[in-house]
């Protein structure tokens, strides 16, 4: 099957290199084109708005998913095809999780380094087999995948850890790698 719907996590903040906030526009743009529907945390601000704004401006589907208690601090968009408010931030990793074919993570802070770290922890246990894409736009996830690297190097991941997620320098190689992907059907029932 290929890849119809992708969530991405990315800062709501724009970050202090303008590649980052360029880089999620051309990911909001990208998908659009290539007819994939954007899910994402559902806010307007940041690289989050800049991804949702660029899908939309192109004709794209986007779903925003945000819980109740977020909807003032992370300024939900208003504009987007469908808005799901949840009742707490683990229903809303969850509703993103099943509305997903593949993973997608752009810059950002803790919280988007906490996503991709749970999705991937998520795949280690066998709960899923969507892709991760880590696109480390100017080096952004560096650190990250050095720690990553470290656990591997001091025995507390599996080298075979490394297989799950994938690293591409930028967004047309994230695009590229979306549209060639053949996905499994999204089946549900992992929980957190
Ligand atoms: P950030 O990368 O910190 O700007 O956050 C990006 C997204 O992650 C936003 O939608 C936040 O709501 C979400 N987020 C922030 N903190 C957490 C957290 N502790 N757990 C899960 N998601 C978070």
């Amino acid at each position: 099957m290929p890849v119809r719907s992708v969530v991405v996590f990315c800062g709501s903040r724009p970050g202090r290199d303008p590649r980052w906030m360029q880089a999620a526009a051309d990911l909001g743009r990208g998908l659009a084109e290539a007819r994939i529907r954007l899910v994402y945390g559902g806010g307007k601000i940041g690289l989050m708005g800049a991804v949702a704004d660029a899908a939309l401006a192109h004709g794209g589907e986007v779903l925003g998913v945000i819980p109740e208690f977020l909807t003032t601090i992370e300024v939900a968009h208003g504009g987007l095809t469908a808005l799901v408010v949840t009742g707490s931030m683990h229903a809303r990793k969850q509703r993103m999780f099943d509305e997903s074919d593949a993973f997608v993570t752009l810059p950002g802070g803790l919280g988007t380094l906490d996503e991709t770290v749970e999705v991937i922890t998520w795949a280690q246990l066998g709960l899923h087999r969507h892709p991760v894409l880590i696109c480390n736009v100017a080096g952004w996830a560096d650190g990250l995948l050095a720690a990553f690297g470290r656990t591997v190097m001091d025995g507390f991941s599996a080298e075979s850890t490394r297989g799950l997620y994938e690293v591409v320098p930028d967004v047309a190689g994230v695009i590229g790698r979306l549209t060639a992907l053949s996905v499994q059907p999204r089946v549900g029932g992992a929980r957190l």
